[in-house]
């Protein structure tokens, strides 16, 4: 971070300080934002955690969760929009683009506050005053504890900040095994390991606590919905509006089920595409160069990162969207076949 003595300085005295992140918070977002509540609260702050939405219950187990507002709450709007009104110091964390907070982006680029953004996704736009960006980064929650220790307070760690962020590079790494799984990674895993964080317990909370509906329907998706394009090395599923209420889908339960397409030999691209009353919202999933944030920003209003990003497309429907991914695919196709694998 540039002029990191000033944010230093901005921190060591009692703020009120908002904490955000991206809409449908997931477990790098959420934990990234519980994890630095925890460790401002440590330091004297008023700290409020404001979600632009909902997020899985899988990850509501976070210390601090219970005081997360959800700024879709209309009941409570007054309340968040006063707290991101007065805040002096808004944290955005795990997005770098302001539309990402949807609703309360307006609320939050209007605010006094001295805005502090803390990401790892490409393409970040411009409108915080300290910036602690890295798209090497695996985790945005690895920024976080990367801060700490910038802060020389490594020693106001404890298991529940820990928790919170080790749920945020556990998922984020893909359980520690895509690239971005570097030795720093390891070192930070094993410094909050030794904290006496119980890791097994954490990675059974995330990805052992489906219900027996949200198993029934991912067999139903890989069985009846997977398409595999193999002249492009693609997999896709798609997944209507009638089929998630079939399975009482809830918040989360379609997350994961786009890397089951990469599981495939040969595959390159994996893409799951949801009818979403909002919008068709798009997961897109890759492997080695082939890059497909670009796919996301391109062509269905998205980004992210290299080999994980997502979009959505609004007025042209699922079968809409569909036709448009495979008039583009041709575009696409050397580089797919190009890639090692
Ligand atoms: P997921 O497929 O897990 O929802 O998202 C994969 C990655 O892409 C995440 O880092 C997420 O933040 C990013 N992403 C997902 N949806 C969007 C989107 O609509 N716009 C942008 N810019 N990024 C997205
Ligand atoms: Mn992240």
């Amino acid at each position: 971070m540039q002029n990191f003595e000033a944010f230093r300085e901005l921190i060591n005295t009692p703020r009120n300080i908002v904490i955000t992140t991206h809409f449908k918070p997931d477990a790098d977002a959420l934990g990234s934002s519980l994890g630095l509540a925890g460790y401002l609260k440590k330091k004297g702050h008023k700290v409020s955690v404001i979600t632009p939405s909902d997020y899985p219950s899988f990850i509501a187990w976070m210390a601090g969760n219970e005081e997360v507002m959800n700024y879709e709450n209309y009941k409570i709007r007054g309340k968040t929009n006063n707290l991101i009104a007065n805040a002096d110091v808004i944290f955005c964390l795990d997005f770098s683009v302001l539309a990402r907070i949807e609703a309360m982006s307006e609320q939050v680029k209007q605010s006094k506050a001295v805005k502090v953004m803390i990401d790892h996704h490409t393409f970040p736009e411009d409108f915080a005053e300290f910036v602690y960006h890295d798209t090497k980064a695996a985790a945005t929650a690895q920024l976080i504890f990367q801060l700490i220790e910038l802060m020389d307070e490594k020693y106001l760690l404890d298991v529940p900040i820990c928790e919170c962020l080790y749920a945020g590079i556990m998922t984020d790494t893909g359980s520690f095994r895509h690239p971005s799984t570097t030795p720093a990674v390891h070192r930070i895993a094993a410094d909050i390991m030794e904290l006496g964080v119980n890791t097994n317990l954490i990675h059974r909370r995330i990805y052992d606590s489906s219900t027996v509906e949200r198993m029934k329907f991912l067999g139903y998706v890989l069985s009846e919905k997977l398409v595999v394009l193999p002249e492009y090395r693609v997999a896709y599923f798609t997944v209507t509006d009638e089929e998630l209420k079939r399975f009482n889908s809830q918040t989360g339960d379609t997350e994961g089920i786009v890397n089951y397409g990469l599981q495939i030999e040969g595959i390159v691209m994996s893409i799951i595409i949801v009818d979403r009353p909002e919008a068709v919202k798009m997961s897109f999933r890759s492997v080695e160069e082939f890059a497909v944030n670009q796919i996301a920003s391109k062509h269905f209003s998205g980004g992210g990162h290299k080999n994980a990003s997502g979009g959505k497309t609004t007025g042209i429907g699922l079968a809409g969207t569909v036709e448009k991914l495979m008039r583009i695919l041709p575009e696409y196709q050397e580089m797919l076949l190009a890639v090692r694998n």
